[in-house]
C-alpha cells in the first residue's frame, strides 16, 4: 500500500495526525526533499528506508514503490501541502494503477492557507471577493491557452500564485493592466518555517522590496483587495439575518 500524504506547508505541526501516524509507521518514505521541511520525518521508525525524490525521476520513484509492494512493504510518499495543488501526484497514482498497487491520499494543509494565517486576512470577504484564483505564470510547464494571466486577472478576484516569485516584475506588469494600479500585494516566503518572511506592497512596488529582501523561490504572491481593511460584514453572523442554526433579531 502507497500512502500519499500533504505534509503541510513546513511547521511540522501542521502535518496531520493521519499523515503522522502513517510517517511514523511506513517502512519505506519517499519525500519531496525540495520543499518539505525534513522535521516531518522525525518520528520515522528506526530502519525505515528513507529517499528523497528531488533527485529522482519518475520512473525511479516508481520502481521504489514498486519493489517495496513486492516485499509488501508500506510505503509513504510525502508531498508538501497538499498534494492536489501542483503535486504532480496524478502521474505516479495513474502509474499505481496500472501495476495494480493500491493506494491511498491523505489531505494537508496547502502552503496558500498557510500564508492566509501567516497575513492574519481571508480571501473571502464580502462586496470585495468571493472568489480565489490559485495559478502560476508560464515556465517550463506552458499556460493553458485560456488560463494566461492577464485573462485570469480580468476578474479581479482573489489571485494567488504559485511558483512564479522569480518573474514577480512581469508578473505585477501583467496584473497591473487589470487590476487597479493601487491594489496591494504581499508575498509570503515560507510560510509556517520558522524563516518565514512577508513583504507588502502594491502592484508597482512589490517586486522591488521582494528583489531588496532576496526572496527568489518558496514564495507566494497573493493579490488582492481582500488584503485591505474595506469589506461588508458578513451574513453569516448578521444578528438582523435567520440561518439554518439561529433566529435573527428585529431591530
Ligand atoms: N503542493 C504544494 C505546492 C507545491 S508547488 C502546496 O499545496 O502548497 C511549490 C510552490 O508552492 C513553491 O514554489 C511556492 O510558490 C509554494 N510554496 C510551497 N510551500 C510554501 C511555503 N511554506 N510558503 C510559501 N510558499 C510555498
Amino acid at each position: 500500500m502507497v500512502s500519499f500524504i500533504g505534509a503541510g506547508p513546513g511547521d511540522p505541526e501542521l502535518l496531520t495526525i493521519k499523515g503522522k501516524k502513517i510517517i511514523d509507521s511506513a517502512d519505506v518514505i519517499i519525500y519531496a526533499g525540495s520543499l518539505v521541511n525534513p522535521q516531518v520525518l522525525d518520528g520515522a521508525k528506526d530502519g525505515a528506508v528513507i529517499y528523497n525524490s528531488a533527485t529522482m525521476n519518475l520512473d525511479e520513484v516508481i520502481g521504489v514503490m514498486k519493489d517495496a509492494e513486492a516485499k509488501g512493504l508500506k510505503v509513504a510518499r510525502v508531498h508538501t501541502g497538499d498534494p492536489a495543488i501542483y503535486g504532480a501526484h496524478r502521474e505516479q497514482m495513474d502509474r499505481l494503477d496500472e501495476l495494480g498497487i493500491d493506494y491511498e491520499v491523505i489531505p494537508g494543509v496547502s502552503s496558500f492557507l498557510a500564508t492566509a494565517a501567516a497575513l492574519k486576512k481571508e480571501y473571502t470577504l464580502p462586496g470585495v471577493s468571493q472568489t480565489v484564483i490559485l495559478t502560476r505564470m508560464e515556465g517550463r510547464t506552458p499556460m493553458p491557452p485560456k488560463e494566461k494571466l492577464l485573462d485570469l486577472a480580468q476578474h479581479n478576484a482573489t489571485m494567488i500564485i504559485f511558483l512564479s516569485v522569480g518573474m514577480l516584475e512581469e508578473m505585477s506588469e501583467i496584473l497591473r493592466q487589470a487590476y487597479r494600479p493601487g491594489t496591494p500585494v504581499a508575498v509570503v516566503y515560507k510560510a509556517s518555517w520558522e524563516d518565514q518572511k512577508i513583504v507588502y506592497g502594491d502592484l508597482s512596488n512589490i517586486a522591488q522590496r521582494v528583489k531588496e529582501a532576496g526572496i527568489r523561490k518558496t514564495a507566494l504572491t497573493v493579490v488582492g483587495d481582500f488584503l485591505g481593511d474595506e469589506y461588508e460584514l458578513s451574513k453569516l453572523y448578521d444578528k438582523t439575518f435567520t440561518t439554518e442554526f439561529r433566529k435573527g433579531v428585529t431591530e
